[in-house]
This record gives C-alpha cells, structure tokens and sequence, in this order.
C-alpha cells in the first residue's frame, strides 16, 4: 500500500495519556479514536512474551503483571536506559516512545489509510535531547516525522482555530495574550503567548515535573494505605500489584470527585479490606498544597512576562487534570477571569499538532500558511570553554534562553598547533557556568580539516537552532565557504544504524531510500 502523502497528524504524545487528530476535508481538527474506541490512550504498556501491548489493556495490568509494566517513559527521555527492567530486558526510553506512537499510527491507519507524516508535541521545557529523542521515537514508529510542536503553542493554536481567528487571512484580528496551563498527569506547565494577528509568539514559559495529576492519585493511594496500617498494621503499598491495584482504583477514585461529592475507595490485600469514604471536601483540602504550588508557578510566569492578569485576555485550561472543579476555581480567584473551556482538555494539543501538520503539507504543496509560529529556546546553548586565567572549564554561552527562534550563532575557535587536521567542540544546554551543571547536548568533532594550516588558523562553529528547538551546526574554515565535514556525537542517543533496526523491529516500516 502506497502512502497519502497529503495526509498527516497531530499526535500529543503525553506522559500518561496521548493523543491523535487530522484534519478533515473543511480543515478542521478531529481526534481520532483509538482501537478500543476512545480518544485518549494511556501511554503504558505491557511486556507480555515478544508481544507489547499499549493502552487500555496494559492499563488493567496493573494488578496482575506490575513488573512487565512501563510508564512515564516520557519523563526518562534523554537517559540511556528506562530505569525499570522490563521483562529481563531495558530498553532506550524513545523506544518506550516509539511502540506507544506506533500503537496510535496502526489505529489511525486502520480509520484514514495509509500515510506517514507527523507532528509530534513536546513540552515547551524539553531540552535539545529530549527533542531529538521525542523525533527518533517517530521515526522508529514508521513516521515520518516533519516536525516537533511545543506542547501551550498547540493548544494555544488550536485555541486561536476555534476562535475563528485563524480562518480570515487579511483581516488581522486583535492582538490577544493568552495563558495557558496544562495540567496533565505527568507534567505541568504555564505558557503565556500572544497572538499577533496570525503569529503566536511564546513570551514565558515555566512548570515542574511531578506537581501533576499523578501526584494528586498519590495522595488518596497514601491515605487509604494510612489507614490499613492503622487497622491491620500492613502496607499495601509493599507489594507491587497491590501497590498498582491501589494506583488505577484511585485515579479513577479522584476522577468520581471531579462529577460527584464524594466517593469510596476500597482496598483489598492480604485478606483484609478497607473501604474508605471520601468526599471532594477532604480531597481537596488533601492535596490543597499541590494546587497552590501551581498558583504560585502561574504568578511567577506571568511576572517573567512582564504583564498582570489585566492585560491577559484569556486563561486556557489544558490537561485532564484541569477537569478538577478546584483547578476552574482556584485560576478563577487568582485571574478574576472565567478560564476558557473553548478546547476540549484532552484534545487541545492533538488539534493544534494536526493544525500544523496542515499548514506544513499546504507549505510544501507551495501555498501560503495561514499562520506562523514563533518560538523562543528554554534553555540557553553554549560551549565549553577553558578560562584562560583559571585553566577552569566553564560554560560559553553562545545563545541565551529566550531568544527568538530560528537563531543562528557563530563562534570563531583556533587551532592550537601548526598542521592540526582536528577539532572538539563540546555544546552544553543550560544556565549555569560550570558545565557539569549543564545538560550535555554532545560534541562536536571536526576531522580532516585542510593540511598545513598555520597554528591559530580560525575555525567558525554555526549553530543554528531551529523554530522547534532542535540544533544544527555546520562548521566552516574562515574565509572559505568551504563547509567542513563534522560530525555531532551526542550522549544518549540512538546512531542511525540503531534507529533503523529499532524501526524494523518495532513497526516493521523499513528505514526510507535515501532522497535522491
Ligand atoms: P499528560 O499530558 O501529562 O499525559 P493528560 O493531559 O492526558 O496528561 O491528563 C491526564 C491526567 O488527567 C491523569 O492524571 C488523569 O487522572 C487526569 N484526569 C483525567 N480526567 C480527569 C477527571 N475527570 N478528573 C480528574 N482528573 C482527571
Ligand atoms: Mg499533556
């Protein structure tokens, strides 16, 4: 079967649950169900034999086959290895990745036909590697992926799309600011953009990991272990599969709160039981704390924004979490605004993914975008460098976090030695001035550089990194247009030869004919 290659789509590719849309023959984004008829897919699977199962039904797994269970591999992007063995074996966290998109490419497939191209989210936080790793797991699903999307600037585009704004080119509509918080399961963040006319353009972006859905789980799993140590004086959450059991009756505990006022959590383990009673009151004031942490995080963005909640327009909740009547009521207390429920929670950023998948093939079919995003990088890039005065190592920075992106940046190095035929480059992403604080995005070496240079010879260093957060660098003699053979060794990634097996095994695509 051939590929559409004027079909694509938007996957969120979330920490606890992910997301598909396209667009339909109107242009309009539509979540895709999946094989088992929803419109989200839990990203967990089972390792059951040679087979892996994604989804719902790895989900129900929780309290027989804990241990052939994976989760959050998202937040373990950019290690080496997944930390938990998963039936003997580990595996990279992008494969981890890899099986859950291929999961969602077979069921979209299954509804649209044939097609390979996507765009995948990221959070606006993901440092370079978690980008490429977030790229390679599409790749190793069989995708051919045209892009990577900050996670707030897809629900923001699809916020501006539902508004109608995006649909009128030439009548520029106003210029609006939006905040938008995400509260998922296993990520928050705080995003505040503006649309100018059809730009999005992200002004502060900041958010913590672990303050997130699953953290408010946590707190009804403690209290009903609490009280089965009081009674029987065992912990449930000794044992794996009770532990696990506990976990997914919890979460669908808290979800009861979100429609009604109370709810009972019941807990069996070693032939005891409890049933616990529990009310949206006691929930609440439960996990009061983590609500209040993301208070905080919001009125410290808005702040590195530089603006008030006077001058925000709209308050866009994302995230299943945000379905918590005290997440509504809290942003309501602290912006004076009713936060807008316009996007569906779940299906925000799948929507503005596949909105920018369109755009991509309306691009590449030769017609003009509709819109354009504008992005700045989160962290800041730089090289390692040796003080002279301290022979300390210390970190250059070549370009700071928040800058406008696309930005390309040049540094000039020398070579030491007469006849030098190489030069390492080491690039760290971060703030702080000593590298090992750093994120160690790799190094760059340049071989086979020209015979008999003259000690001191300049070599310039082209970083270049892209709207979506991802770094080319291109390395040239001075004076030359001579571009120079280099190659980016990264730390925890894939080789291509390692992507291309990985891709065979776990989607059975082959790795694309080279373009010629
Ligand atoms: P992520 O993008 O981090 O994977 P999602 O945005 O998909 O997360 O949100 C998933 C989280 O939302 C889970 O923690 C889930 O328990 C929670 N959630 C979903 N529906 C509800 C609800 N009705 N009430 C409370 N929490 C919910
Ligand atoms: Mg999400």
């Amino acid at each position: 079967m051939s590929n559409n290659s004027s079909l694509a789509v938007g996957i969120d590719l979330g920490t606890t649950f992910s997301a598909v849309a396209y667009l339909d023959d109107l242009g309009r984004p539509v979540t895709l169900q999946n094989g088992e008829g929803d419109k989200v897919t839990p990203s967990v699977l089972l390792f059951e034999g040679n087979d892996v199962i994604v989804g719902k039904e790895a989900v129900k797994a929780f309290a027989t086959d804990y241990a052939a269970i994976a989760e959050c591999a998202k937040r373990e992007l950019g290690y080496r290895m997944f930390g938990k063995q998963l039936g003997g074996r580990q595996y990279p966290p992008e494969a981890l990745e890899a099986w859950i998109l291929n999961k969602l490419r077979m069921d979209a497939q299954a509804q649209i036909g044939q097609f390979d191209k996507v765009v995948v989210t990221v959070p606006a936080y993901f440092d370079e590697v978690r980008r490429k790793a977030t790229q390679d797991a599409g790749y190793m699903a069989g995708f051919h992926v045209m892009d990577i999307i900050n996670e707030p600037t897809a629900a923001a585009v699809a916020f501006g799309f539902a508004q109608g704004f995006l649909k009128d080119d030439g009548t520029a509509p106003d210029e609006q600011t939006i905040l938008v918080y995400d509260l998922g399961g296993g990520t928050f963040d705080v995003t505040v953009m503006r649309l100018q006319g059809s730009n999005f353009v992200a002004l502060a972006t900041d958010g913590e990991v672990g303050l997130v859905g699953r953290a408010w789980d946590q707190r009804l799993v403690d209290f009903v272990a609490e009280e089965f140590i009081r009674k029987f004086g065992i912990d449930p959450r000794d044992d794996a599969n009770a532990h696990g059991r506990l976990w997914r009756e919890a979460e669908d505990a808290k979800r009861t709160l979100s429609a009604r006022n109370k709810c009972t959590l019941a807990c069996d383990f070693q032939g005891h039981a409890v049933r616990s009673e529990i009310t949206r009151e006691m929930f609440e004031d439960m996990t009061r704390d983590l609500l209040d942490r993301t208070a905080f995080t919001t009125r410290q963005t808005l702040q590195a924004a530089g603006l008030e909640w006077s001058n925000v327009d709209h308050v866009l909740m994302v995230g299943g979490s945000t379905r918590m009547p005290m997440v509504a009521q809290m942003l309501r207390e602290l912006s004076g605004k009713e936060p807008n429920r316009s996007v569906s929670a779940d299906e925000a950023v799948a929507h503005g993914a596949a909105l920018h998948a369109g755009i991509l093939l309306s691009k590449g079919a030769g017609k003009e975008s509709q819109f354009r995003i504008k992005n700045v990088n989160s962290h800041s890039l730089g090289v390692v460098a040796v003080d002279v005065a301290t022979k300390r190592k210390r970190n250059a920075i070549v370009i700071p976090r928040n800058t406008p992106l696309p930005i390309t940046a040049r540094r000039i190095f020398k070579t030491e030695k007469a006849n030098q035929r190489s030069i390492l480059v080491q690039i760290v992403e971060g703030e702080s001035s000593s590298p090992d604080d750093c994120v160690q995005l790799g190094k760059c070496s340049v071989r086979d550089l020209p015979k008999e240079l003259p000690a001191q010879t300049p070599i310039e260093v082209r970083f270049k990194y892209e709207e979506n957060g991802r770094l080319t660098v291109t390395v040239l003699v001075q004076g030359t247009d001579k571009a120079l053979h280099h190659e980016l060794t990264r730390e925890n990634s894939l080789t291509q030869d390692q992507l291309d097996s990985w891709r065979q095994y776990i989607s059975g695509v082959p790795a694309p004919a080279p373009a010629g």
